[in-house]
């Protein structure tokens, strides 16, 4: 029986009851399509890093995506740039240190994510003000309704804040791959993020060398224990476990009311802005490292993560989310929503 929390870096989950090691596309292929013919539910699984799976573990078949190969190529349409397509197995952060390397520009600010190439598209990872939807062209997926596999175009991702299509209809697709279309140049995407500017020494808007700005990423991630690192209880987690608030004029100005010190926030459009979820919650009385000793709390190093510092089990760590969540709601008004995955267990 394999337990799950050996492939989560929460190191939560209970034991699936059946699972599938899929190192080639056609074996990941054959164990979905079986499983959903036999009516088994169905968990795709990538580098667990975005899962909160219940102590009972999964009633059905996980399919473990080990595939891998990235290839290179001129891009498509003719136009500048160079399209890599990458298997949906391949670890993300040696995807993006590999193109780092060659020199291309695209993903420089996503270094240090951790889990698959294959699960970047389903949140359209983002981080550092730049997302995979800025720079992905297609997926490539099999459609289990269909049976076929099929490439979907960027525009028909329907990609929003930490959000896809694929995220919205979980039990639709398998990734495959995903195609990046990256720029032929040593220096970056523009910088968009106050705090890594202050890190390179640049000016918002400015580019710096892609692997300075790979450099400082991960340097400014490690600071708040967002690379994983095995011997750092704070980076057991799920990364951030809820999202930034979207909120519209009323629901800001019940914030600000409620708010003893001026309320951080960024344009969202639409006249709306985004709060960060992590000052929320500070702000609510729950700081970093608030929680149960040894069991589940939050990181002393972000406000956002919740981790298992040793000895929790995930219905801990739930009611831990569960007394942030309602604190921040009694406090401001607003509801925060989780931004993992949660797997037979729910907020
Ligand atoms: C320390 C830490 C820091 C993080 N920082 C960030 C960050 O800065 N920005 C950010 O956006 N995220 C961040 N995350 C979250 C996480 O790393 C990303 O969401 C990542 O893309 C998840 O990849 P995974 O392979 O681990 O997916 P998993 O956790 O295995 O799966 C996540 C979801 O995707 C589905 N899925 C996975 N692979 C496939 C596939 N091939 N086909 C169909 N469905 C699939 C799963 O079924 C599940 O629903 C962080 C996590 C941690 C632990």
């Amino acid at each position: 029986m394999t337990l799950l929390a050996d492939y989560t870096t929460l190191g939560l989950g209970g034991p699936a009851k059946a699972f599938t090691d899929a190192p080639a596309e056609a074996a990941l292929i054959d164990a979905v399509q079986a499983a959903d013919a036999a009516g088994e539910p169905v968990l795709i699984l990538g580098g667990g890093s975005n899962l909160v799976i219940a102590d009972e573990g999964f009633p059905g078949s996980v399919v473990y995506v080990n595939t891998r190969g990235v290839g290179y190529a001129a891009a498509a349409d003719g136009q500048d740039g160079v399209d890599v397509t990458v298997a949906a197995g391949e670890d993300w952060d040696d995807v993006v240190a590999a193109v780092v390397a060659e020199g291309l520009a695209g993903v420089e600010c996503l270094s240090g994510i951790p889990g698959r190439a294959g699960a970047t598209p389903i949140q359209n990872v983002g981080a550092y003000g730049h997302e995979v939807a800025e720079v992905i062209t297609s997926v490539r997926v099999f459609d289990r309704r269909t049976s076929q596999i099929q490439v979907i175009p960027n525009g028909s991702c329907h990609f929003a804040y930490r959000t896809s299509f694929f995220k919205r209809h979980p039990a639709r697709y398998a990734v495959l791959a995903v195609t990046f279309r990256l720029t032929r140049d040593t220096r970056s995407m523009p910088v968009k993020y106050a705090e890594l500017a202050a890190e390179l020494d640049v000016r918002m808007g400015e580019r710096a060398g892609v692997g300075e700005v790979r450099s400082a990423v991960l340097k400014i991630r490690a600071r708040k224990g967002m690379v994983l690192n095995p011997g750092d209880p704070d980076t057991r987690s799920a990364g951030s476990f809820f999202t930034n608030p979207v909120l519209d004029a009323e629901q800001f100005a019940r914030v600000a009311a409620a708010a003893t010190v001026p309320v951080p926030r960024f344009d969202a459009g639409d006249g709306k802005v985004k709060v960060p979820a992590a000052w929320l919650i500070e702000h609510a009385g729950f700081g970093k490292g608030y929680g149960a000793p040894g069991r589940a709390r939050v990181s002393s190093k972000h406000t956002l993560a919740l981790i298992n510092a040793g000895g929790a089990t995930t219905a801990d760590l739930l009611t831990l989310a569960r007394e942030i969540r309602d604190g921040v709601r009694a406090t401001f008004g607003i509801t925060l929503d989780p931004e993992p995955t949660l797997i037979g267990a729910t907020l």
